[in-house]
This record gives C-alpha cells, sequence and structure tokens, in this order.
C-alpha cells in the first residue's frame, strides 16, 4: 500500500500514510471539505452584549 497522498510508501506508524505530515494534510483536507468550523462562533460570543449591571452606589 502506498500513501494516498504523496504515493510513497507507508509508513507503519502513519497508516495509510507515509508521514505524518501527509497524514496532516489529508486530515486537513477532510475538515475543510466536510466539516467547517464554525469560526464565526467566537467573535460573535465576544461581540454579545453582556446584561448591564447596574450596581447602585
Ligand atoms: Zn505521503
Amino acid at each position: 500500500m502506498s500513501c494516498p497522498v504523496c504515493s510513497k510508501p507507508t509508513a507503519q506508524d502513519w497508516r495509510p500514510f507515509c508521514s505524518h505530515r501527509c497524514a496532516d494534510l489529508d486530515l486537513g483536507k477532510w475538515m475543510t471539505g466536510a466539516y467547517v468550523l464554525p469560526a464565526n462562533d467566537e467573535t460573535e460570543e465576544d461581540s454579545l452584549p453582556e446584561p448591564p449591571i447596574t450596581k447602585p452606589h
């Protein structure tokens, strides 16, 4: 079997890939293709209006 990313011989540690690099590459490809990270969530959360806390002085 060969690496699906670069077609080099597969490494035992990184099956079915040849290296950590190729495993990462393929994972990144899979993630961006099938699983879109909700990048807006954090900024949205940040801009959420906080409930005004009015303390009597
Ligand atoms: Zn490879």
